[in-house]
């Protein structure tokens, strides 16, 4: 071996070495999460009832969810248990979802009956306070953004100051905000697709009320659950645009609920502490207005 190789390969097994020695000293994130893309949708309510939901987030250190389901009646039944999620240290920020079915994932964004559904949904409100916004929805062609319902409901959300949660390609979050720009629009997954990071970027520089929600997001994490390095510069570029979120949209995400959350604190724990926090908590408290989690009045085990 030449001089130059073995400088070479030590300056490899050095930067390698620190680099395990970084890893292992990262500890996951310990502190609230905001679970942000929960469903409770008609098939979890009687496998999963109210008090075996919420003990999930108890166990995970969960502190505050986006509530929405299929039909809204789960949602309902989240956000007028006030006793339970109260004991349970968990504030509930109910969405109108536009499923009362699951035939309506394809064509709610020109269907007119949805749209009256959304409207009388917002005018009756729930027990936990006012519906904070709409979705989760789908588009599985970006063209359909430009649906009548689509845009009207687009055109809603920014006037009455609703969130939207939409599942999403990078296309359809052009021609979504094209009919609300000041929308505060939540891209469910940050690209399901697997959108580039570089269009990314380049969505949250055009677009300043755009945030990205983390759940199934390919590339985020490496083998080993911490998180890439492209992602990981990202979030240090826009440590105010990112959540966290379960997506709990079938019964086998309630099974695993609480190791999706132990995941979600592992990659966090490769960030900033600050970062970290604002990503699992403070993002989300900012956009509906809570600040610091509730005190539990049940110690979390
Ligand atoms: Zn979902």
């Amino acid at each position: 071996m030449g001089k130059q190789q073995t400088l070479r390969r030590f300056a490899f097994v050095a930067l390698t070495t620190l680099g395990l020695v970084a890893g292992a000293r990262a500890e996951p994130y310990a502190g609230p999460l905001f679970d942000t893309h929960l469903h409770y949708n008609e098939e979890a309510v009687g496998p999963y009832p109210l008090a075996d939901v919420l003990g999930r987030m108890q166990r995970s250190g969960v502190r505050a969810i986006v509530a929405n389901s299929r039909p809204n009646d789960g949602t309902r039944a989240l956000a007028s248990a006030l006793d339970q999620t109260r004991a349970a240290g968990v504030t509930v920020v109910p969405f109108v979802r536009l499923y009362r079915n699951r035939a309506d994932y394809n064509g709610w964004f020109k269907d007119e009956s949805i749209h009256t559904m959304v409207l009388e949904q917002l005018a009756a409100g729930t027990p936990a306070g006012p519906f904070r916004g709409i979705g989760e929805f789908h588009l599985y062609e970006s063209a359909n953004a430009n649906g009548a319902v689509a845009r009207k409901l687009m055109q809603l959300a920014q006037a009455k100051g609703l969130a939207v949660l939409a599942h999403v390609d990078d296309d359809a979050i052009d021609l979504l905000l094209a009919h609300a720009p000041e929308a505060r629009l939540i891209w469910a997954h940050t690209g399901i697709g697997g959108a580039p990071v570089a269009r990314v970027r380049a969505l949250l520089l055009k677009y300043p009320k755009l945030m990205g929600e983390l759940s199934y997001r390919p590339d985020l994490t490496d083998a080993n659950g911490h998180l890439s390095a492209e992602w990981r510069t990202l979030m240090l570029e826009f440590p105010g645009r990112f959540l966290v979120g379960s997506d709990t949209w079938v019964n086998a995400r309630w099974d695993s609920y609480e190791t999706l959350m132990t995941q979600a604190r592992l990659w966090l724990g490769d960030l900033p502490p600050a970062v970290a926090k604002g990503i699992a908590w403070g993002n989300a408290a900012a956009l509906f207005g809570l600040g610091e989690p509730v005190e539990s009045k049940n110690k979390r085990p």
